[in-house]
């Protein structure tokens, strides 16, 4: 998607450990005209898989699963990262080493919330190691539900989550992919 790439030229920050920061459009402030956009390119990926829900995970991926939701006319749920008084019954959970804090968490869904014939697209606003959306995969698989692919808003190609993930068989789309970034310089695929 050219205008992500533009986007991420225009106003990213490469951090160091690999980190890039698009606070200013998609992680803390919203671009949510661009957000928009971002949606319709997913719809115009996904849109005629037959996704019955879309799945994200807290809290960044929100805002992206949210407005593909809106476009795509499916419901939208997030996995809590952690156990809260107001998940009851029974749950899905899966454990998730993240990038950015490196520390593990544990991902929580109501079982009420993927039933086994939903039809799942996974959100998320990065993908890196691909933990996290292995994560989701793990509830989508205790669910029996299907997974028809994941949509990022930024892959790093130059960490493994993509590669591995689609050596699974997994259908991940990127609306834009890095090859590689320094504090001066960002390649994309
Ligand atoms: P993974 O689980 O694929 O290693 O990392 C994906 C998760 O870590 C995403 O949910 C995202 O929140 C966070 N993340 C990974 N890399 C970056 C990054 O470069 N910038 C930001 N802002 N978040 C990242």
């Amino acid at each position: 998607m050219r205008r992500m790439e533009e986007k991420i030229l225009k106003e990213g920050q490469v951090l160091p450990g690999g980190i890039l920061k698009v606070g200013s459009f998609l992680n803390q402030q919203i671009d949510t005209e661009f957000l928009m956009e971002m949606a319709e390119e997913i719809n115009w990926l996904f849109g005629d898989g037959g996704v019955s829900k879309i799945l994200t995970i807290e809290s960044s991926g929100i805002p992206l699963a949210v407005a593909a939701g809106i476009i795509m006319k499916v419901p939208v749920v997030f996995a809590k990262k952690h156990k809260t008084s107001n998940v009851d019954g029974e749950t899905y959970k899966s454990k998730v080493h993240s990038f950015t804090h490196n520390e593990d968490y544990e991902i929580i869904v109501a079982r009420d919330y993927i039933r086994e014939d939903d039809r799942i697209l996974l959100i998320d606003d990065f993908l890196a190691n691909g933990n996290a959306l292995r994560g989701l995969i793990e509830l989508i698989e205790q669910a029996r539900a299907t997974l028809v692919g994941c949509a990022v808003a930024i892959e790093k190609c130059f960490q493994d989550g993509g590669d591995r993930l689609r050596a699974q068989g997994v259908r991940i789309e990127a609306l834009a992919a890095i090859e590689s970034m320094t504090d001066t310089e960002i390649v994309f695929r």
